[in-house]
């Protein structure tokens, strides 16, 4: 690490950048404070700002990470908290995808990883990034290259092939975590498969950081991982309320910090203001939609090129998306975290994560789901490129609707690939799914 690059991350980060950003929350603070005239959509959550600038500070972080801490390319489903604790920079390339996504770049850069071979079949978030590698384009300014990479196969295969690739393109160290598949609770012996794994995980990223792992500090890591997400399972919780004080919509977006940034101190610090916001809401009947009629589960990833479209034409219609599979694996496996035993604990819990079980498992959650948040139907999101959630949706789908009377939809679209999405078939099969409903 150099003393220059120290200098320049201080100046950026902790003078200019943090000036620059707390400038531009109170601006958007103060524009939050005007009448707010959407005719269908509740007011944005007061913490909005504050979302905006963390994640906004964690990309700069990124942009001068190089030469002042080493910096790891992590899949989103990766036991995180030793390399928090040897204090790497984590980029997630997932949530980098999703930026590219939302702000429309995604499919340029999906577009360049094909030019050079990738088929379209690939997950777009790995389309995305190839593209982003290739190009240098992003739109968070600059990405920094990584000095480790850690692939933990929980979520699906392709990451191990993904991150495979960024190794050679990079030419650094890659660190696979094999997360044996769940059929049920895992077996003791595949905890201490895992668990033998992060072990010598650790030792690697010991090399790469140049300093041995302090017990201490991961024990603390763990603890606000934990605490994190236990404020994540109460937020999510607070969608049980009629009106919901936030839809399914608001939590994608408020998932970032659970994601890239658990283990730090200020993500507990934010969970615990937006759960303050959430029970004002529901303290003064405030709802995320201003006609409240109908409640929804949704399957899948968001989509994230139509968040806004989506999001508009449900509240335009008074459908709320009170809880997703997808927001709800991020908080429901708070209970395995134990700070006490980081890494044996650390092996359990990323085993259980839902893409590493069976589909049973998913319609149970969705069951779970529907009868806790009184929800009268679900959607399933059958995403193109995202082969491990969408498998067994048409299953699924039968089974809700044949074996316990539940509305259901299959939505065919695509996380990131804007090319996989059709809004007039979209929107005439939402017509015809709320009519049912609403009949
Ligand atoms: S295929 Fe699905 S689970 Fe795997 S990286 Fe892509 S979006 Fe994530």
């Amino acid at each position: 690490m150099s003393l220059f690059a120290s200098a320049r991350y201080h100046v950026n980060v902790n003078l200019l950048g943090k000036a620059f950003l707390r400038w531009e929350r109170m601006r958007l603070a103060r524009k939050l404070q005007r009448p707010w005239t959407h005719e269908h959509l509740g007011p944005p959550l007061v913490t909005a700002p504050e979302l905006k600038e963390l994640i906004s500070r964690h990309y700069l972080k990124g942009q001068h990470a190089s030469g002042h801490r080493p910096v790891a390319w992590v899949t989103s489903g990766a036991p995180v908290e030793f390399l928090q604790a040897l204090g790497f920079f984590l980029l997630y390339p997932e949530n980098h995808g999703a930026v590219c996504g939302i702000r429309r770049t995604a499919e340029k850069l999906c577009s360049a990883a094909e030019d050079h071979g990738w088929s379209r079949d690939i997950c777009s978030y790995a389309r995305t990034d190839f593209g982003a590698m290739l190009t240098g384009e992003t739109p968070v300014g600059r990405l920094p290259k990584p000095d480790l990479l850690l692939c933990c196969t929980n979520i699906c295969q392709t990451v191990m092939y993904w991150y495979r690739v960024l190794a050679h393109h990079f030419d650094v160290p890659l660190v696979l975590i094999d997360t044996p598949f769940l059929y049920g609770d895992a077996p003791e012996h595949a905890v201490t498969y895992v668990h033998r794994q992060l072990e010598g995980a650790v030792e690697q990223a010991e090399r790469v950081a140049g300093r041995s792992l302090d017990p201490v500090k991961l024990r603390q890591v763990t603890q606000l991982s934990r605490d994190a997400v236990d404020l994540w399972m109460q937020a999510l919780d607070r969608c049980r309320h009629r009106p919901t004080p936030m839809t399914a919509f608001d939590a994608f977006i408020q998932l970032a910090p659970i994601v890239e940034m658990r283990g730090e101190p200020f993500a507990v610090a934010y969970y615990s203001r937006l759960l303050v916001a959430l029970d004002e809401r529901v303290a003064s009947g405030v709802g995320a939609l201003k006609n409240e009629k109908i409640r929804l589960v949704w399957d899948n990833l968001p989509i994230w090129h139509r968040m806004r479209w989506l999001s508009e034409r449900f509240a335009r219609d008074g459908v709320a998306l009170v809880a997703s599979t997808y927001t709800n694996a991020w908080g429901e496996l708070a209970p395995l975290i134990d700070p006490e035993r980081p890494l044996e604990s650390g092996a359990r819990t990323y085993l259980h994560v839902i893409l590493n079980r069976g589909t049973g498992h998913k319609l149970g959650v969705i069951e779970k789901l529907l009868a806790d948040y009184q929800a009268d139907g679900v959607l399933l999101h059958s995403d193109r490129s995202c082969k491990p959630y969408s498998v067994g949706q048409i299953d699924q789908r039968g089974r809700l609707v044949r074996d316990i009377g539940v509305p259901a939809l299959l939505l065919e679209a695509d996380h990131n690939d804007p090319r996989a999405f059709s809004e007039e078939q979209v929107a005439g099969r939402l017509d015809a799914f709320l009519e049912v409903l609403q009949a």
